[in-house]
């Protein structure tokens, strides 16, 4: 009976060792704040996501005074991107980080985040916190386009004019936009 014992208790031991997760789930309690100096965009029922590499690893929607609560695995992304959406808000990144310092955090987002500067003055992406293909966003009623024809004659069209992205009339919140990783913030 006592040799029973000690092998069900190895036993366990081994089934509970070999289902301990890689790593540890992350909680993160959360608010969006509207940034004060701007005045567009809101935080009340805004869908929150984030994204490590292309996939979108935990999804929720703001309460209607901008808290949030998300939970996800982290495995091996190379950065978590923060992102929210709503009506008269198209996607934009409120932040990115690299890792978790523990397993919950609290985070405070603002719509539109506040921009970062280099020395240089020059708003870097909060996501490859560079500045160099970061383009301040333009909203009017007659956006340009711009018409590139390729050498092999393709024709696309890019918002990207004089180091402006040209954006239609209805202002967004959205101040900036890095053509390297596609984002608005
Ligand atoms: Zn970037």
């Amino acid at each position: 009976m006592k040799l029973f014992k000690i092998i069900s208790f190895i036993f366990i031991g081994t089934l509970f060792l070999s289902f301990k997760p890689l790593t540890n789930p992350v909680f993160i309690k959360g608010q969006v704040k509207r940034n004060p100096k701007e005045n567009s965009g809101y935080v009340e029922y805004v869908a929150v996501f984030v994204k490590g590499g292309n996939k979108v690893l935990a999804k929720t929607v703001t309460d209607d005074k901008g808290n949030f609560e998300l939970s996800f695995t982290p495995e091996k992304e190379n950065s978590f991107d923060f992102f929210c959406n709503a009506v008269g808000i198209d996607t934009m990144l409120l932040a990115s980080i690299k890792a978790f310092e523990s397993d919950t955090a609290e985070m405070t987002f603002f719509i539109p985040r506040e921009p970062k500067r280099n020395k240089l003055g020059r708003v870097v992406c909060p996501k490859c916190n560079r500045p160099d293909m970061v383009y301040k966003i333009v909203y009017g009623d007659n956006p340009i386009v711009v018409r590139h024809i390729s050498n092999s004659g393709d024709t696309t069209y890019s918002p990207l004019y004089k180091g402006t992205y040209q954006e239609s009339c209805t202002v967004q919140p959205a101040r900036y936009y890095c053509d390297r990783d596609k984002v608005k913030f």
